[in-house]
């Protein structure tokens, strides 16, 4: 299992490389700037070879991490949060979207006809976990308006601390989509597994999972129950407070983009 004290070491591992070619990107020079509370960036990372192989991209442009800055600053306002999650949200979007597969067309350009690629296969899934996924959802559509789109509901029992699934619907034909699931923040992860867990058992197969910050912690629980789901999001944090809140995060995501408190 991929523990988040297992996981680290790697990370460290990937920055000392990183840093051997001495040239840094702007974020790792904010790594610096705070010493070294932030994960190191790379645009992927493998997690683990063979069966437990997962890719963990960070976007680290640096426009997604000007405005993940603004958006992480407490007095930042309702309206301009959820703009930036707008906003981020087709950059990141591009990445996730990087290896999809492309097959030749013919068409008629104006002035001769050409083999040109479009996207091959059927249109694909997203999925937004409810409810702050809806959030980065809009975004992504604004990128793949053909998509289509599920939701999934689910809540925590307070007793058992478990997920406990209250909505389901989902375009039909999973299994012959790429389904992004979208949430924007993958703290415990709890969440998010059971949320793929769904998706697998409604018959997803090839599933990629979209976050705006990830914790370690998260990070190593979906490596664990679903290493063939790769993750790409804007930044790594530190760790989760006691009661499961990402530092140093941006609160909670539903509340600042809903204006709920
Ligand atoms: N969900 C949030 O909205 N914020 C966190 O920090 C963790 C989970």
């Amino acid at each position: 299992m991929l523990t988040p004290k297992r996981l680290w070491p790697k990370f460290w591992k990937i920055k000392a490389r990183l840093h051997a070619g001495a040239i840094m990107t702007p974020f790792e020079v904010l790594a610096h700037c705070q010493n070294g509370n932030f994960a190191p960036v790379s645009n992927h990372i493998l997690l683990e070879s063979g069966p437990n192989r997962m890719t963990l991209t960070i976007v680290d442009h640096p426009l997604v991490q000007h405005k993940l800055s603004l958006m992480r600053d407490k007095t930042t306002p309702t309206n301009q949060f959820r703009q930036l999650l707008r906003e981020i949200s087709h950059l990141i979007a591009y990445e996730v979207t990087r290896d999809l597969p492309l097959e030749l067309c013919d068409i008629e350009t104006p002035l001769r006809s050409m083999q040109a690629p479009v996207l091959a296969g059927k249109k694909l899934a997203l999925v937004s976990i409810l409810r702050a996924g809806n959030g980065l959802l809009d975004g992504v559509l604004e990128l793949i308006p053909s998509a289509r789109v599920g939701f999934v509901g689910l809540y925590r029992d307070e007793e058992t601390l478990q997920p406990v699934q209250y909505y389901f619907k989902v375009p039909d034909d999973l299994q012959n989509r790429v389904v992004i699931a979208v949430d924007p923040m993958l703290a415990t992860g709890n969440s998010s597994v059971a949320a793929i867990d769904l998706l697998k058992q409604a018959g997803a197969r090839n599933v990629k999972f979209l976050c705006l910050l990830a914790a370690p912690e998260g990070i190593a629980r979906m490596q664990e129950a679903h290493p063939d789901v790769d993750i790409t999001t804007a930044a790594v944090d530190e760790c989760l407070s006691d009661i499961g809140y990402i530092l140093p995060g941006l609160g909670d995501a539903g509340d600042r983009m809903f204006g709920t408190k």
